[in-house]
């Protein structure tokens, strides 16, 4: 019988868009998610899942968990220096505390841009194996929109990316992660990592085809393969303006590195020849919103799929309202308009008052003009929440204002302006405000894919629309500093020149 194992467990984690406006400090993730040791909630998050399924493994082991920090903050623009550094160095004195342990098992994201650092998890891992030394297992569950760089495939032992996006998938991950340490530590397998750059980035959601397929198969592959221990698509992520930014396609293998790096080429160049193919066909706000007006059966979604505040936008674009006022459009709830200014002005005219209005349009460039306009406030909620599967998701206080005309009468146009900033996942965002979704013959939200479940059900059709330019969507002419050029579709064909026998 062998000694019980100490492993340490921590996360830290954020995605940033290097684009977006909005800076995150140490509050930024203290308003999302911020457990000191031991003080994370039993219910798993997107990227603190380790945790929770940590504890149940090593209960059933026998063995103990020292947990460290963990954080989270929602999608935005760069970390602060001081936070990132203040939240690094905390969960390092965590684990010096801790030593000496048998394994590092974290909680990542993977697409963290600081202030000064390029490459935050680059960072941090080396660090963490500075300290461990070169014999101790590391390993982490990442999300697979971040950046796979050299320094972090070098300084873990393995990794596992969630599989679904959406990312249904992250608690079953947590448990792969942990069932490869365990297996590790008791010596009945030695982890490899084989990575193929695929020399492009795209966005690849496995709600269609051809990735349900692909990803389908990865789970065939890794059922029938006895050589193989884990399969990640690292999609990349690209409003991240970072070197190594791109998609690549990892197999950990058991000792088998010839046999993982063939694996990974041969899939990553499937990728490769399907790219362009993988997101979903979207039009621009006139064509939209001229269908949205010509549809008989209601209501009519359009999602403004690229001001998602879920990818670090601030959600506060205008294009797709101005056109359905330019139109004459009626019977319309427009989801979110992030504007807190305008929500407090509302609240302290209260509801049922008629004022002018100035709102949306603030944050970024290419996302329209503030709207002026004649409102009556309909409705006020201080603590507006929607749901998200079995999760709360705040977003006010909020307002719902109804546009009116040059006499005041109503427009039939109604929008939601909240205050905190919030991808719009389900009808419950208009129920919360008095709205009923149903009754509408036009919702525009503010979401790329995770609204899919819960809106598809009760919407006649789904408009995906790309209006203006909240996000660097257009990898081709995105205005990057430090992305590599040798990538499609920055490259046409970046494989051409070469063997395509990358690392
Ligand atoms: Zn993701």
């Amino acid at each position: 019988m062998t000694n019980p194992k100490r492993i340490f467990v921590a996360a830290l984690a954020t995605e940033t868009n290097t684009f977006s406006p909005i800076v995150i400090d140490r509050r930024g993730f203290e308003e999302s998610l911020y457990a000191p040791p031991g003080q994370h909630p039993a219910t798993p998050t997107l990227c603190t899942a380790p945790i929770p399924v940590g504890r149940r493994v090593c209960a059933e082991k026998g063995w103990e968990l020292i947990e460290g920090t963990a954080a989270w903050a929602d999608p935005a623009g760069l970390i602060s220096r001081g936070a990132y550094e203040g939240l690094r160095d905390e969960i390092l004195a965590q684990l010096r505390a801790a030593l000496p342990v048998d394994a590092v098992v974290l909680g990542l994201h993977g697409a963290m841009v600081a202030q000064g650092y390029l490459d935050p998890e680059g960072d941090f891992t080396a660090r963490v194996r500075e300290i461990v030394g070169p014999d101790v297992l590391v390993c982490a569950e990442i999300d697979p929109h971040s950046h796979l760089t050299a320094k972090r495939v070098a300084a873990l032992d393995f990794f596992v990316a969630f599989k679904e996006f959406p990312h249904t998938d992250f608690v079953d991950r947590a448990e792969d992660l942990w069932r490869i340490a365990v297996d590790t530590l008791e010596g009945r397998v030695k982890p490899v990592v084989s990575v193929f750059d695929c020399r492009m980035i795209d966005v690849f959601p496995t709600s269609r085809q051809p990735m349900r397929g692909f990803v389908d198969r990865l789970f065939g592959i890794e059922d029938s393969d006895p050589k193989v221990l884990s399969l990640s698509v690292i999609h990349g992520f690209m409003a991240g303006d970072v070197p190594e930014m791109g998609t690549k396609m990892v197999a950990v293998t058991d000792g088998e590195p010839a046999h993982g790096a063939m694996l990974a080429r041969r899939l990553g160049l499937e990728l490769y020849a399907n790219r362009g193919r993988h997101l979903m066909p979207s039009t621009d706000e006139i064509t939209a919103v001229g269908q949205a007006m010509a549809a008989t059966s209601h209501p009519i979604l359009i999602a403004d799929m690229w001001d998602n505040p879920g990818g670090g936008t601030a959600g506060d674009s205008t294009v797709v309202l101005k056109e359905l006022m330019a139109r004459g459009a009626r019977g319309v709830a427009v989801g979110t308009i992030w504007d807190p200014v305008a929500v407090q002005l509302c609240f302290v005219a209260g509801e049922g008052a008629e004022m002018p209005l100035r709102f949306g349009g603030k944050s970024a460039p290419m996302t329209g003009d503030p709207v002026d306009a004649t409102v009556r406030i309909v409705a006020l909620n201080e603590k507006a929440e929607m749901m998200f599967g079995s999760s709360v998701v705040p977003f006010g206080p909020a307002a719902r204002v109804a546009l009116l005309d040059g006499a005041g009468a109503e427009t039939g146009i109604e929008v939601i302006l909240n205050t905190v900033r919030a991808q719009n996942y389900d009808p419950s965002l208009f129920t919360a405000m008095g709205i009923d979704p149903l009754a509408q013959k036009i919702l525009v939200i503010k979401s790329t894919n995770h609204f899919y479940a819960a809106f598809r059900p009760v919407v006649s059709d789904i408009l995906y629309c790309s209006a203006g330019r909240p996000y660097p969507n257009d990898p081709a002419t995105n205005p990057y500093r430090f992305v590599r050029d040798d990538i499609w579709p920055r490259r046409a064909d970046p494989f051409a020149d070469s063997t395509g026998d990358a690392a």
